[in-house]
């Protein structure tokens, strides 16, 4: 054992001076002992988007957080090191934020990933602990085998535990249950400086609330502690439509003042033929919606609310009599209301059919120029037109989402950023602008970098003018990002400061450039 560690030890050495280095040593594969570091693969430096591609140096993949906490410690203890480490979940980010450009990236999957549940009593919570690594579908489908399931998803589950909870992690349920970072009861993190630390609200809670919407800045997850409900068997799902905006969001409000009928809630814009027939593959019921779309100069747009209703088939509650009495007090385009049964597990896992479509299409794997907001609802009207305004319906390739959340359902302890103005209004919107640019259909490097700077333009106006805020944000500079924190950005730095103060973690990010020591405190403005 002894022996072992030293021999660590010294590969660590080895490693910080290789990387170091003008000349770059790590070319071959290679073992650093039991630290196992391994030459850079093709996935390390890719991910969604397909926007960036940053080689790392090397990959770790861990067998326990204790080499994570190694690797930290010494590279903590290393005043020469210029090395960042960036840990990656499942790799679904847009903008690299899980690369880390000639340092070394953490794959988190290579953890193990068993999950011990635990089952409340009376007055007592359930909850799962699990990987930091793991998919939240791997979690899905063992809870189920139990009867539970986490309250709070997001709409795609190939996602890890851990990435999930350094952006926020929000979907339909989010309205009733806050995001995924206010469903979580304690975390394990190794922080920068390589020390293993199991966080709550009662202990550590500094770290705890820093890591939670934290971009990965302070610590990586190993573990957490997830909150679990009774999972109902089945899921009524609903989708209404509508051809006026105001109609359409006055409804999303009405909806989620009911959180004691409905448990998801959501929307999308319908710009053409083809957004609604790629919305309608997961949704398995006979959609007689055949609207007419207008002229390419004079385009026709609708609007599709979604929700859905859980159906305990245990309890004795008529899930068709909530969804009669909740459509009674809606007004969307009469007759166009659908509605459908599915197990829960295939309500939460909708998004894999359409991935499964697009993948048979060669449509997965294309450049993700995506954009998401959160808008204060007094400007989600405005932010509508900007984004109606520098969009051809007829062309565009993806979906826009569009759905309320409640704001005292966010902890503003965590890390996240959320709009300041509009703070004291209940509501505020996110706005998902998920759009794909296939190389094949002609919107290659120029195209895109068109689609990317129409995406700066939008978030910069709508932060201007309506006080709107990036959710997994992305900024091309420090100076952005100062900005994007505002009032936060004190807080956001001093924790940066205690928990990883030579910026190792994170690099993707582009928040704390490796080497701009002291940069922390506000520096950039
Ligand atoms: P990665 O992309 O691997 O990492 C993201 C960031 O977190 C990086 O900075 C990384 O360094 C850091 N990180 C990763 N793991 C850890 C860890 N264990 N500890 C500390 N830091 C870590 N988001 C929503 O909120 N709601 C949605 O409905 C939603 N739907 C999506 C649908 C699709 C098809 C895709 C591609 C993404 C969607 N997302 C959604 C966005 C998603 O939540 C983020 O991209 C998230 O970061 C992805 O998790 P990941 O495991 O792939 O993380």
């Amino acid at each position: 054992m002894e022996i072992a560690m030293v021999c660590t030890r010294v590969n660590l050495l080895i490693l910080i001076l290789s990387l170091c280095s003008p000349y770059k040593f790590i070319q071959s594969p290679m073992d650093f002992g039991p630290l196992n570091l391994l030459p850079t693969t093709t996935t390390a430096s890719s991910d969604f988007g397909r926007i960036l591609f940053h080689a790392p140096s090397a990959v770790l993949k861990p067998q326990a957080p204790r080499d994570i906490s190694l690797l930290l410690s010494f590279l903590s203890a290393s005043p020469l090191g210029k090395v960042t480490v960036a840990a990656r979940g499942a790799g679904h980010s847009i903008h690299g934020q899980a690369q880390a450009l000639d340092g070394i990236v953490v794959e988190m999957s290579s953890l193990p990933s068993e999950i011990e549940f635990h089952r409340g009593g009376e007055g007592d919570v359930s909850y799962a602990d699990v990987s930091g690594g793991t998919m939240w579908i791997e979690l899905l489908e063992q809870s189920l085998k139990l009867g539970l399931a986490p309250r709070s998803w997001t709409d795609y589950l190939y996602l890890t535990i851990g990435g999930t909870l350094s952006n926020a992690g929000i979907s339909g349920q989010t309205f009733k249950h806050g995001p995924q970072i206010s469903n979580v009861l304690q975390l394990e993190v190794v922080t920068g400086r390589g020390v293993i630390v199991t966080c709550s609200p009662t202990k550590d809670a500094e770290l705890f609330n820093a890591v939670r919407g934290g971009l990965g800045q302070f610590g990586i997850i190993t573990r957490a502690r997830i909150l679990l409900q009774e999972a109902p068997q089945k899921v009524k799902w609903v989708r209404a439509f509508y051809d006026d905006f105001g109609t359409f969001t006055k409804d999303q409000e009405l909806l989620v003042s009911l959180p004691d009928l409905v448990d998801y809630v959501e929307g999308f814009i319908v710009l053409n033929e083809q957004s609604l027939h790629s919305s309608s593959i997961a949704f398995p019921a006979n959609v007689n919606f055949n609207p007419d779309f207008g002229t390419k100069n004079s385009p026709k747009i609708y609007y599709c609310i979604e929700f859905a209703v859980h159906d305990y088939q245990n309890k004795n509650i008529n899930v068709e009599q909530v969804v009669e009495v909740i459509s009674r007090q809606m007004s969307h385009i009469v007759s166009h209301l659908y509605s459908v049964e599915v197990s829960y597990f295939d309500f939460l896992n909708r998004v894999r059919m359409e991935e499964m479509s697009l993948r048979n299409s060669g449509l997965w794997e294309v450049h993700h120029p995506w954009l998401n907001m959160f808008v204060p609802r007094a400007g989600i009207n405005d932010f509508r037109d900007l984004l109606m305004d520098s969009i051809s319906p007829d062309n565009f390739e993806g979906l826009i989402l569009i759905y309320p959340l409640l704001r005292h359902k966010w902890d503003t302890n965590t890390s996240v950023v959320l709009p300041d103005s509009g703070s004291t209004d209940p509501v505020m919107y996110a706005v998902g602008i998920l759009r794909s640019a296939n190389p094949d259909d002609g919107c290659s490097h120029h195209c895109l970098q068109e689609l990317l700077h129409h995406h700066r333009c939008l978030a910069a106006t709508a932060a201007t003018n309506l006080g709107a805020k990036q959710y997994l944000a992305h900024h091309p500079s420090p100076v952005g990002w100062h900005r994007h924190f505002g009032g936060w950005w004190e807080r956001f730095a001093e924790r940066k400061t205690r928990f990883d103060p030579l910026s190792i973690l994170g690099p993707g990010q582009g928040i704390f450039p490796k080497g701009s020591y002291g940069a922390a405190y506000g520096s950039y403005s």
